[in-house]
């Protein structure tokens, strides 16, 4: 399982993936910059890298512009299919969000962490009344 933290690194402005082994420095790999430090080995999750949130939540990783797509070409082709494509399509996507894993996303920086997937029990999906909490830093 490989376990990625991608924030955008505030040096080069790059969206960066940083694979993460169990080290304590979060180092950019394209420009070297120290993104940020891992309080604890043990659980990363115990604070941030990037900022002080304790916080986290858990969305899918998919592509919702990729979702439309489908959709759009499923509502193009109901002429042809006698609407058959609809619920066609409807599957196809409901069969790749399915596949797409979820990841945790920190409420205040919105850093991603990729590949935890034995830590997810722990975190909810997003909910409003905390996010609004870390509407400032955004
Ligand atoms: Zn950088
Ligand atoms: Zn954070």
């Amino acid at each position: 399982m490989n376990r990625i933290v991608a924030c955008h690194c505030p040096e080069c402005k790059q969206y960066v993936q940083v694979p993460w082994t169990g080290q304590t420095d979060l180092m950019c790999p394209n420009c070297g910059h120290q993104l940020g430090a891992v309080s604890n080995p043990d659980d990363v999750f115990d604070r941030c890298p990037r900022c002080p949130c304790r916080q986290f939540y858990l969305s899918k990783n998919f592509n919702q512009f990729l979702g439309c797509l489908i959709m759009a070409v499923g509502i193009i082709f109901v002429p042809w299919t006698y609407g058959l494509s609809l619920p066609a399509v409807f599957l196809i996507d409901l069969a790749l969000y399915r596949k797409v894993p979820h990841i945790l996303n920190c409420y205040r920086c919105g850093c991603e962490f990729h590949g935890f997937e034995d830590q997810h029990h722990r975190f909810k999906p997003f909910l409003h009344h905390i996010g609004l909490k870390y509407d400032k830093y955004r």
